[in-house]
């Protein structure tokens, strides 16, 4: 993994590199990896994602003229347009980062004229949200132009900004939890979100002499393919059927009496996963690695048999991981592809990856990448 320092380096050279520009500022935004809480964000339901320290950085400096232009490592075409200009037509990888700064100025953020230049650790495409760590490092270098010092109100408007983005200008709608993790983390926990009070907080963890581990299986989601829209549809239609303002309300006897096979089994999947959110942050805090296993199996089997969002190769991952020495492991994100998590001793990791690797071979599928979730601290702005 590229260290903090280097992708801050790279980030003010590209900018150089590509506009001549010296950058006065770099904003950076965590990617995140959920531990459990899976879809429940939009069924007002717990989340309990970590921080990663794979991060997007987002070197900029200030235009007087109002163009914006806008280059990523990551991506070959650059962007270009004028501030005024901004709005909901904006495509391609772009909607993601001339789109949050549309929003900003939409919710009455001053956003004038910029260059930038965006240099990511998070795999992009891989369930771990580089979606919302490229939304929010784009937003931080945006009000860090402006000398905007961070405080809880501008945090909570970019966290708005970005889910506005996102599904109103790239088209692929989200829940929430990724913006949030990526603004409010804290180093060293995970973050308990709650998206029926609004509520979050900071989860500490005992994690010992046990590693968070996650596994990129290289299958790309793709949210926009109507997958996520249609398990979004179904929840509604849970909700509705019960006459519930959202599945938070119910329980899984009503949930039962669901007369629709299809849209009872995504019910069931929500209501035991919302449930399976507060256990998770005991048998963390506590360092109970059965119960870690007993939630985390019974978490991704909810996903793979009642919500059907998993494929061949999380399964794949997911039940090697743990013969091969794992506590826990479970797949991760909106599913139909992208990453597992597992919590493994620290000594077991090489033998985790490798038997994972040596899976994958034998089936015939790409080779997967692994990464260390170290949680780390959300988002923020620095001069340059
Ligand atoms: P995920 O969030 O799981 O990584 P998404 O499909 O939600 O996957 O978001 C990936 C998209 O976000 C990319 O296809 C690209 O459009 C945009 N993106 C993410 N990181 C960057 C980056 N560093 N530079 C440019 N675009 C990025
Ligand atoms: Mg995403």
């Amino acid at each position: 993994m590229l260290e903090p320092t280097d992708l801050t380096t790279r980030a003010t050279e590209g900018l150089r590199t590509s506009f001549g520009t010296q950058a006065t500022v770099v904003g950076r935004a965590p990617g995140r990896v959920n531990l459990i809480g899976e879809h429940t964000d939009y069924n007002a339901g717990l989340v309990l994602p970590v921080a990663l320290p794979h991060a997007t950085y987002a070197a900029a400096a200030p235009r007087t003229d109002g163009v914006i232009r806008i280059a990523s490592a990551q991506e070959p075409q650059a962007f270009t347009g004028h501030v005024d200009d901004l709005g909901p037509q904006i495509e391609g990888w772009a909607a993601y980062v001339a789109g949050v700064l549309w929003t900003m100025r939409e919710s009455g953020l001053e956003v004038g004229g910029l260059d930038m230049f965006l240099e990511s650790s998070v795999p992009l495409g891989a369930g771990l949200s580089s979606s919302a760590s490229v939304e929010c490092a784009t937003a931080m270098a945006a009000l860090g132009v402006n000398g905007r010092a961070l405080d809880e109100q501008l945090q909570h408007s970019v966290v708005a900004a970005g889910i506005r983005a996102e599904s109103e200008v790239a088209d692929a709608p989200t829940g929430g939890m990724d913006q949030t993790v990526a603004v409010f983390a804290e180093e060293g926990g995970a973050l308990l979100i709650d998206f029926d009070s609004g509520e979050h907080r900071n989860v500490p963890l005992a994690l010992g002499e046990r590693t968070i581990l996650v596994t990129d299986t290289r299958v790309k989601h793709q949210l926009t393919d109507g997958g996520y829209a249609a398990r979004r549809r179904e929840c509604e239609q849970a909700a509705a059927d019960l006459g519930l303002r959202s599945l938070r309300q119910a329980d899984l006897e009503q949930v039962e009496t669901l007369t629709d096979d299809v849209v009872r089994r995504r019910a069931r999947h929500i209501v035991s996963e919302i449930a399976r959110v507060e256990p998770t942050v005991a048998a963390l805090a506590s360092g109970d690695g059965d119960e870690i296993g007993r939630l985390f199996a019974a978490s991704h089997a909810s996903m793979r048999d009642d919500f059907e969002i998993s494929v061949p190769e999380l399964d794949l991952a997911v039940a090697t991981a743990v013969d091969a020495g794992a506590d826990g492991a479970r797949m991760t994100g909106g599913g139909f592809g992208g990453s597992i998590v597992s919590i493994v001793p620290t000594d077991a990791v090489a033998s985790v990856t490798s038997a994972i690797d040596k899976a994958f071979a034998a089936a015939g599928h790409n080779p997967p990448g692994h990464l260390v979730a170290t949680p780390a601290a959300g988002a923020s702005w620095s001069p340059a």
